[in-house]
């Protein structure tokens, strides 16, 4: 007596009929996942943690050597991963990275659109390469990723899109200038919305991660750097995220059980927006 959607009934779960329980519906066993940004920091995180939970990842980056130190590491676990050299920029790299991915194990459940650069100028010295830049990679790119593999995902009827946006979405971090990097950003939580309620009645759905500050060598940059001690009184929780603090909810909105969640925001930044 399964509902009309064919998915198991409340009842049954609360009778634990299948096995049916809350680790259960997060296990990616079987499905095939990509990342981009993943030679590193949060993507290199998101790699490890959709492998863990029984995933195929596909690590993708542009800098091809730190993705087959990923894929290594992927293997010594167990887990099955090949990387691909890509800049998420390009429109012909992105079509290559999907076509490889399809070419190699027929499908794409989970895409996981990851890379990012952040560049922290004054905005009265914000150039306009800088701008074309910046929305190149987190906008456009991110925005190329989720055509995509959207259009793998309705063909599949199904999908799990998950874009990496930041906190910067929703505050202007003080004192980060960083003019381009907020408004792309901001830019990915609307496409977000917008795809997820789109694609959601054809089986796709889409969401985003916004981390607060996070320890990974973005923040490590030149012009980030001598930021950080004054970020640590910003944050309510008294520290910078770390990369692990990201990761059961990258496997949360790839997994079954955030189904009916779409075009959701979701925040992890260690109370620092509602300071
Ligand atoms: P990072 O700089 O440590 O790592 C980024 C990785 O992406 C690198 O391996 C780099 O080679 C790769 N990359 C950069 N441009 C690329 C491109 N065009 N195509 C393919 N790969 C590319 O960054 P991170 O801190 O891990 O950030 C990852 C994502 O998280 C970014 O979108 C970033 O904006 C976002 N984010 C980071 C923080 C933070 O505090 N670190 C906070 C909020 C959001």
């Amino acid at each position: 007596c399964s509902s009309v959607l064919g998915k198991i009934t409340d009842d049954e779960v609360f009778r634990g009929v299948g096995g049916h329980l809350i680790l259960d519906r997060m296990h990616l066993g079987g499905k095939v996942a990509y990342v981009t940004g993943a030679g590193q920091g949060i993507g290199r995180a998101f790699a490890h943690a959709l492998g863990e939970a029984g995933a195929k990842v596909a690590v993708v980056d542009m800098d091809q050597v730190k993705a087959a130190a990923v894929v290594t590491e992927l293997s010594l676990k167990g887990i099955l991963a090949f990387p691909i050299a890509a800049d998420v920029s390009k429109p012909e790299d992105v079509q290559r990275m999907i076509d490889s991915i399809v070419s190699k194990w027929g499908v794409i459940h989970i895409a996981c659109n990851n890379a990012g650069i952040n560049m922290n100028s004054n905005s009265e010295d914000t150039s306009l390469e800088e701008w074309d830049q910046t929305f190149n990679v987190n906008l456009r790119g991110t925005f190329m990723c989720c055509q995509a593999a959207g259009r793998v995902m309705l063909k599949q009827g199904y999908g799990k899109i998950i874009n990496t946006a930041s906190m910067a979405s929703l505050i202007v971090p003080h004192p980060q200038k960083q003019l381009s990097y907020n408004t792309s950003k901001a830019g990915v939580v609307k496409l977000t919305q917008t795809l997820g309620t789109e694609w959601i009645d054809r089986g796709v759905r889409v969401n985003c991660i916004s981390p607060g500050i996070v320890d990974t060598p973005l923040i490590h940059s030149e012009s980030l750097r001598p930021l950080v001690q004054r970020w640590l009184s910003d944050i309510p929780a008294g520290r910078l995220a770390q990369v692990t603090d990201l990761q059961a909810a990258v496997v949360y909105l790839a997994s079954d059980a955030s189904d009916y969640m779409t075009g959701h925001n979701l925040v992890i930044e260690g109370g620092q927006s509602l300071w």
